[in-house]
């Protein structure tokens, strides 16, 4: 099934306090955290690395990501929750 991908780029937040939401930390120089069959695609707010890749919104929506590239948390604007 062939997606239009969109590209959004995910928010810079300050570490979560432990155990309240699932951090997921990619393994340094290794592709994108997650990669799906959706069609949106998260780059990091800070340096712009690709951390989801083609995934859908709802697998991802209460994710922290941590980027694999500049160390920053992110996670998705609420913004982007209605769309
Ligand atoms: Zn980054």
């Amino acid at each position: 099934m062939q997606h239009t991908v969109r590209y959004a780029h995910m928010r810079v937040i300050s570490k979560p306090p432990d155990r309240t939401r699932p951090i997921l930390a990619p393994t340094p120089n290794v592709g994108p955290v997650i990669k799906g069959n959706g069609n949106m695609t998260y780059l990091c707010g800070e340096c712009e690395t690709s951390v989801l890749e083609t995934v859908e919104y709802k697998q991802v929506r209460d994710l922290v990501i941590k980027c694999k590239k500049c160390g920053s948390y992110l996670d998705i604007p609420p913004s982007h929750h209605a769309r």
